[in-house]
């Protein structure tokens, strides 16, 4: 069972699950689109819709839900009810949470919390990685020279008022200039999605677009569905080159030849911020797309950092603002605060402490979050949260389980090599096994271990001693909680019955 509650969603999860599994048959569920269809192996519904017919879906192994960062606290309560129904009849069924952003605005991480929904991060892929390997393009964040600024704005449910958003950015002089500067530099950018801070100001930025020759319509939530379609169409077809929107054009909107973002809107949201520059990350060789430039004008990568370093809201109570990226003086290009040198022109930052010098290599973010490392600081702890367990594939070498630790804001991850014929790595992985009480049968390949590790669960991993002066970070020793039952930190999403449980007890 595949849920979500964005009915575009719905058909594209099933059409690209189509692709991937031709020959499964499955069901599309969602009266706004027509269709009532159960029974089948795979079934993909609106929880709009089907929230009230567990009995009719009946035994489900599995059940998705798909954006899961979108939930909100209604529509949590129609899942709770229905994921409720269908453990009543299958308690064992597992329930997965996808996201690009597993946080929420007001509430933080969605497995943290009274009334979590979800338990465990399974299963993490940074976005940093996936343009790496590339399956996403990379993002060019640059402070525009004309820029609203968020001083002196007030927030109200944890994001900038409107009212006062408005008074800066819908400015005449600003929009104008803003506009100006949009043309300069997105000359040869073919496809621009422009993010805007209320209607009356996405209509206003596509009219004065229009008067300088860039076609440019404004969609909003009030745009008729036949309309919106259209418009969407006339944009991956290349036909029309500007849109202004109101954040509508984010979860759903599957444009991949978008090569210009602007941001003529502030956010306190890194989540809203990440959807909305999401629309830029999709490929499109066909179109010569190479990269999306992601044209800040609400200094939002100044307040949150570059896109491949954005971190969850605090827990609890808001932190004071604090500015988590600083722009590049010789190309505009905005980089982490802390950051040595820039990503794109090799810039060096005075005044920031050089230490760790491999840009390309290990997980970038991981390094350069944070505190500068100073160098007598070579060791550090961390405190352990989870743990996941993967396999790690390479080509033309032996698979080995990837374990990555997560410590707050921080990965570190190793790799076992129990398949190694290397004495040095084969007996790292037999120490490995041991520490953990695993049991006196060393696995003999990485299957095999990630499936014992699913049964026996390993010893509890309190703290981790990290090594941060070499190429990349070291993991170089290991704290266990003796007292802790293992339970929380397998590879696996689940604590269902924890949520049967507690559900059940209301
Ligand atoms: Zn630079």
């Amino acid at each position: 069972m595949c849920l979500t509650h964005v009915r575009e969603l719905i058909e594209q999860d099933a059409k690209a699950f189509h692709k991937l599994c031709p020959t499964t048959d499955y069901g599309i569920y969602c009266a706004g689109l027509n269709k009532k269809q159960l029974h089948h192996a795979v079934t993909f519904a609106s929880i709009q819709s089907i929230h009230k017919k567990h009995i009719e879906s009946g035994f489900i192994n599995l059940c998705i839900i798909d954006e899961a960062h979108l939930l909100n606290d209604s529509e949590i309560g129609c899942y709770r009810k229905y994921l409720r129904g269908l453990l009543s009849i299958n308690p064992k069924m597992r329930i997965i949470g996808l996201t690009a952003t597993p946080y929420r605005l007001k509430s933080g991480l969605l497995h943290f919390g009274d009334g979590r929904l979800f338990h465990d991060i399974a299963y993490e892929l940074p976005l940093q990685q996936l343009v790496h390997e590339g399956w996403l393009c990379r993002m060019i964040g640059k402070q525009a020279k004309v820029h609203g600024s968020t001083d002196g704005l007030h927030t109200q449910a944890g994001e900038y008022i409107i009212k006062e958003c408005e008074s800066v950015f819908d400015e005449e002089r600003l929009v104008r200039a803003a506009v100006k500067e949009m043309i300069e530099v997105g000359h040869d950018r073919k496809t621009w999605l422009i993010f805007c801070v209320s209607i009356k100001h996405a209509e206003h930025v596509a009219s004065v677009l229009n008067e300088n020759d860039i076609e440019c319509k404004s969609v909003s939530e009030k745009t008729p569905k036949a309309e919106r379609e259209q418009i969407i169409k006339d944009m991956k077809a290349g036909t029309l080159r500007a849109v202004t929107n109101v954040g509508v054009m984010t979860t759903g909107t599957d444009v991949p030849n978008i090569d210009m973002i602007v941001m003529l809107c502030p956010t306190r949201s890194p989540g809203r911020l990440l959807q909305m520059a999401g629309r830029g990350f999709r490929l499109s060789p066909e179109t010569g797309k190479e990269n999306c430039l992601f044209l800040d004008m609400g200094e939002t990568l100044i307040e949150h950092g570059p896109l491949t370093h954005i971190t969850p809201p605090p827990q609890g109570s808001r932190k004071e603002k604090e500015k988590k990226g600083k722009v590049c003086p010789k190309c505009e290009s905005v980089c982490a605060s802390h950051a040595t040198e820039c990503a794109d022109c090799g810039h060096i930052f005075e005044g920031v402490p050089r230490k760790i010098k491999h840009a390309e290599k290990g997980n970038l973010a991981d390094v350069m979050s944070d505190a500068p490392i100073l160098k007598n600081d070579i060791y550090q702890w961390y405190n352990v949260l989870n743990v996941a367990y993967n396999k790690h594939e390479k080509i033309g070498s032996k698979p080995s389980l990837k374990v990555t630790y997560k410590c707050g804001k921080k990965n570190f991850s190793e790799w076992i090599s129990f398949e190694s014929e290397k004495d040095f790595a084969k007996n790292k992985a037999k120490q490995w096994w041991s520490d953990r009480g695993m049991g006196s049968d060393f696995p003999e390949t990485t299957d095999i271990a990630i499936s014992l590790i699913g049964f026996r669960h390993p010893k509890k991993v309190a703290k981790i001693k990290v090594k941060m002066d070499g190429d990349w970070p070291e993991i170089k020793g290991y704290k266990f909680d003796e007292s802790a039952q293992q339970k929380q930190s397998t590879y696996s999403t689940g604590n269902l019955a924890d949520l049967h449980q507690r559900t059940s007890e209301r």
